[in-house]
């Protein structure tokens, strides 16, 4: 099975040009084609010779993503139109893969994304991707791992959810920097790059699949292909200590969230299977290497489900995590899911477990947005495009 050229990184395209007696500039120029005017095919890259092309065909797969389905208004990308009252909103973008599967990204205007997922600047469009098609942990309020894990993402598919994201958001205005010399002169960019931030809680465990995820990232963060910066992107795990401890050792500056959802390990062995493999003490062990590590970059997400995590208890054990690991619990009330029967807690409950927390001095945020049904965690349309059509295989836009 061949590799899709978007799991290169620059240095691995550089040994290959060599092998093939390609000089260097060759990669600049292909980098290009891919990561600044995102161009679906060998044919598009015109300025490289015809049998360079010809053997990047028979060596390397070029896939993008195919839309089945998308859902939410656009995301206005003038701040005018902002201003003047329109409102961004979140859109959801199903795909296909080559093998039919379906995953999903969802793309989070400006303010909820910086308010629910940690980023610390109110102007980002922030895209949240997925990392494997279905999830094999199996948490019990959550859709993804309904029917179960089917395969890993490879670092292409995960890449180029960020680029089929751009690629149907914008035109792209291509520029070139200041011609630098050097071994990689006029390095192009694009100045209506429309993600800035990433969060890694599609579907699947994106820890589950550590290898592809960080090569990916490395993609994604590189000057020469995503351009996102390390501190823009937020990996999120339901408790996977011992990648956790990995992480914490990779040079690049992650952030990190937590899917904690219960303070305590009977909340959590309800709710996930995960916390019997690793505990909260191990996980709050892991944690605090990683911070150690890295500094203050720890987030706790916590859904809100009535009767299970709301109770005003539950802030105690809750606020003495928060505190021990410098983190900060993002408070979201649960969205609910088709067949399953958990339900959100009122407005009162959500706001009094917030006050909790707050005056047990925790930094925490509630999503208080109204009409939230599209955002509603990955793997939700997915489900229901399979429930409405029958199956991947039938699913049409
Ligand atoms: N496996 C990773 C990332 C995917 S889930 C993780 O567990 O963090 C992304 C986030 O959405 C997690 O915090 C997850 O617990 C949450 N989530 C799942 N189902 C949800 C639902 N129905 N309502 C609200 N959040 C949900």
């Amino acid at each position: 099975m061949l590799t899709d050229i978007k799991s290169l990184t620059r240095d691995e395209l550089e040994a290959r040009f060599k092998a093939w007696e390609q000089p260097v500039y060759r990669v600049t120029q292909l980098l290009e084609w891919l990561y600044v005017h995102r161009v679906a095919t060998w044919e598009a890259m015109t300025n490289l010779p015809k049998p360079l092309r010809e053997k990047l065909d028979k060596d390397f797969l070029l896939h993008t993503l195919e839309l089945v389905r998308k859902q939410g208004a656009p995301v206005l990308r003038s701040p005018a139109m902002r201003d003047g009252g329109g409102r961004d909103t979140t859109q959801k973008f199903l795909w296909r893969l080559h093998d039919h599967s379906l995953v999903e990204s969802v793309l989070i205007p400006a303010n909820p994304a910086s308010r629910d997922c940690g980023s610390d600047a109110s102007d980002r469009r922030t895209l949240c991707v997925s990392t494997q098609v279905g999830c094999a942990y199996g948490c019990k309020f959550c859709a993804s791992g309904l029917e179960g894990w089917k395969r890993n993402l490879t670092p292409d598919e995960i890449v180029e959810q960020v680029m089929s994201v751009e690629r149907l958001s914008s035109q792209s205005t291509v520029h070139s920097r200041e011609p630098g010399g050097g071994a990689h002169p006029r390095l192009k960019t694009v100045d209506s790059r429309l993600i800035d931030n990433l969060v890694i809680m599609g579907m699947g465990e994106p820890l589950a699949n550590y290898d592809n995820l960080l090569k990916a990232l490395r993609i994604l963060n590189a000057p020469w292909g995503g351009g996102i910066g390390a501190r823009k992107i937020t990996i999120s795990t339901c408790g996977l200590a011992p990648q956790i401890r990995r992480l914490a050792d990779e040079p690049l500056q992650f952030r990190l969230a937590i899917s904690l959802h219960g303070a305590t390990d009977e909340v959590r062995n309800k709710i996930m299977p995960v916390n019997r493999k690793y505990p909260l003490k191990e996980l709050v062990a892991a944690c605090e290497h990683y911070q150690g590590q890295k500094g203050r970059m720890l987030t706790f997400e916590y859904i809100l489900i009535a009767g299970v995590n709301d109770a005003i208890e539950q802030t105690k054990p809750l606020a003495a995590l928060a505190r021990k690991l410098f983190a900060k619990v993002n408070l979201i009330p649960y969205n609910k899911v088709e067949g399953l029967p958990w339900e959100r807690p009122d407005e009162e409950t959500q706001e009094k477990f917030l006050a909790a927390l707050e005056k047990q001095k925790v930094t925490a945020t509630l999503r208080r947005e109204k009409g939230h049904d599209i955002d509603a965690a990955c793997g939700q349309l997915r489900l229901k495009t399979e429930k409405e059509f029958g199956g991947a295989n039938s699913a049409s836009p």
